[in-house]
C-alpha cells in the first residue's frame, strides 16, 4: 500500500460517511457560500472504462476501470489506483474528494484524484496484471499526465504497476515521462525516503503534539497498531527519538513490553516470518486490547474504525496520531474530545506520503535526484508548517484538530476555486 492509500468499501461505509460528516460540520464553521459547497462536492470529472484484454487461450475478459478527478483547482490530480473486485465508481468518488483535502492541509500544489479497476489481483497472472494495466493507461492517455494527472499505488498496486504506467504513457507521449506517475523504482525515478515517508510523519506529527501538550518526549510511552509500512517505520523513528514503544501489533495479535520494544528485532522478525506471530520481545496481548493500555502516544496504523463508540470512552492515551486513513469514526471523535485526547487527524499525520510524492515529482521535472537528508528536511518542515497550522486554526475556531484541518483544506481550496472564479 501507499502514500495514497485508502482502504474504504464504498461510500456508505465508515471512514468515508465519517469524512463526510466531517465535511459538512467544516463547511458550516466556514459559512461557505452553498453554491461553492456545491462545487467542492462535485467531481470535476467521473470515467468509467471499459479495460478488456486478452487470455491466453485467445479468449476475452472485460474489467471495469475508473479515474476520478475531485478537483484541480490547486494542481493537478493526485491519488492512487486501486485493482480489487469490489471498487466502485462511488468508493472511488469519495477517496478522490480525501486527496483534495489531504493535499490542501499540507499545502502540495495538487488536486484529488483515484481510480481503480473492478478485478481480483490474487485470480490474475502477472502478464494479465500488465495488459490491464497497460490497456487502462492508454485508454487514459489523454487524460493522464505530469500537469493534468498523476496516479500512484494503493490497494493491491505497487511499485511493479507504477512502472507499466509510465513505460505505457511514455510510449504515447514519444518520450520518456517519469513525472507522469509516482511510487516508482528508485531506478526509475522514484524517490529515496519515500518508503519511510508516511511513518516519519507520523513520528513528527507525534512529536510535535507531546511538545503542544508540553510533554516530553524523551521516554514518551507510544503504542503503535499495524506493523507495516506506516506502523513499523514510525515505531522505529519514535524509538530513534528517545521514546519508548511499550506495545506492537498486527493482524495477528499484539506484544508489550514495559521496558520498550527492541524495533529492529521486531522488524528482523516481521522480515523472516512474514508476520510478528511468536514474537518474544514482549508478552503477547489481544489486538483490541493494545488501543486501551495507558501510553502517551498511541497511533493506529492498521485499518479504518479502530477507534469507534464501543472502545473511545476507554482509550487512555493522551495523544492519539492516524496513521491509518479513517481509524476513529464520526462518533467515537466527541468521546475522545471530552476525555481530552488530543487527536492528529489522518488527513495531516498520515500526508507525509503524498509530500513525498510531491517531492519525486519534482525530482522527476527537475531531472535530478535529492539526497535522503534533504528529502526528509523538506518532509520534516512541510508536515511541520501544517501541523502548527491547523493548530491556529483549531484555536481561533475553538475546534478540535481535526475539524481545524478539514477547515484548512476545505478553505484553501475553496479560497483559490474564489480567486481563479468560475466561466
Ligand atoms: P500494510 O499493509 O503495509 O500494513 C498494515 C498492517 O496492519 C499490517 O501489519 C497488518 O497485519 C496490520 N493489520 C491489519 N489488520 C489489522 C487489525 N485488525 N489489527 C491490527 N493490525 C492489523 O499497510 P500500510 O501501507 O502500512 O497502511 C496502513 C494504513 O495507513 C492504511 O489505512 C493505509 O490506507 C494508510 N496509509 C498508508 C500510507 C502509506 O504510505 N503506506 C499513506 C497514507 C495512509
Amino acid at each position: 500500500m501507499d502514500s495514497e492509500a485508502t482502504d474504504h468499501k464504498t461510500m456508505d461505509a465508515g471512514p468515508l460517511r465519517s469524512m463526510l460528516k466531517r465535511f459538512d460540520v467544516a463547511v458550516e464553521i466556514l459559512e461557505l457560500e452553498p453554491g461553492i459547497v456545491r462545487y467542492l462536492k462535485t467531481p470535476a470529472r467521473q470515467l468509467i472504462l471499459a479495460v478488456p484484454i486478452q487470455l491466453d487461450d485467445g479468449s476475452l475478459e472485460v474489467y471495469t476501470g475508473y479515474r476520478v478527478i475531485h478537483n484541480r483547482s490547486r494542481g493537478p490530480g493526485k491519488g492512487g489506483i486501486r485493482y480489487a473486485p469490489d471498487v466502485t465508481l462511488s468508493e472511488v468518488t469519495a477517496l478522490a474528494a480525501w486527496m483534495t483535502w489531504k493535499c490542501a492541509v499540507v499545502g502540495v500544489p495538487f488536486g484529488g484524484a483515484k481510480g481503480g479497476i473492478a478485478c481480483d489481483p490474487t485470480k490474475m497472472t502477472k502478464v494479465q496484471l500488465e495488459k490491464v494495466t497497460r490497456r487502462y493507461v492508454a485508454d487514459l492517455a489523454d487524460v493522464l499526465g505530469p500537469d493534468t494527472d498523476i496516479p500512484a499505488p494503493d490497494v493491491n498496486t505497487d511499485e511493479q504497476t507504477m512502472a507499466w504506467i509510465m513505460d505505457t504513457y511514455s510510449r504515447y507521449a514519444r518520450h520518456l515521462e517519469p513525472a507522469v506517475v509516482t511510487g516508482k523504482p528508485l531506478i526509475l525515478g522514484g524517490s529515496i525516503g519515500r518508503r519511510e515517508a508516511t511513518g516519519r510523519g507520523v513520528m513528527t506529527c507525534g512529536l510535535k503534539a507531546l511538545e503542544h501538550l508540553e510533554q516530553p518526549a524523551e521516554n514518551a510511552r507510544v503504542v503503535v497498531q499495524g506493523f507495516g509500512n506506516v506502523g513499523s517505520v514510525a515505531a522505529q523513528l519514535f524509538a530513534e527519538r528517545g521514546c519508548t514503544i511499550v506495545a506492537i501489533s498486527d493482524i495477528g495479535g499484539g506484544y508489550v513490553n514495559e521496558r520498550g520494544i527492541d524495533i529492529d528485532s521486531a522488524i528482523a522478525h516481521m522480515q523472516q516470518h512474514g508476520s510478528l506471530s511468536d514474537f518474544k520481545g514482549g508478552e503477547s496481548i489481544g489486538g483490541s486490547e493494545i488501543l486501551e493500555l495507558p501510553c502517551d502516544v498511541l497511533c493506529p496504523c492498521a485499518i479504518e474504525d479502530q477507534i469507534t463508540e464501543d472502545n473511545a470512552h476507554r482509550i487512555e492515551a493522551k495523544v492519539v496520531v492516524e496513521g491509518a486513513n479513517g481509524p476513529t469514526t464520526s462518533e467515537a471523535d466527541s468521546i475522545l474530545e471530552e476525555a481530552g485526547v488530543f487527536v492528529v487527524p489522518d488527513i495531516l499525520a498520515n500526508a507525509g506520503g503524498v509530500t513525498a510524492s510531491y517531492f519525486e515529482w519534482v525530482q522527476n521535472r527537475a531531472g535530478y535526484h535529492w539526497p535522503e537528508e534533504e528529502l526528509n528536511a523538506r518532509l520534516d518542515h512541510m508536515i511541520s508548517e501544517a501541523f502548527d497550522a491547523v493548530l491556529e486554526l483549531a484555536e481561533e475556531y475553538g475546534t478540535t484538530a481535526r475539524l481545524a484541518a478539514y477547515c484548512l483544506g476545505i478553505k484553501r481550496v475553496a479560497d483559490t476555486l474564489t480567486l481563479r472564479g468560475v466561466w
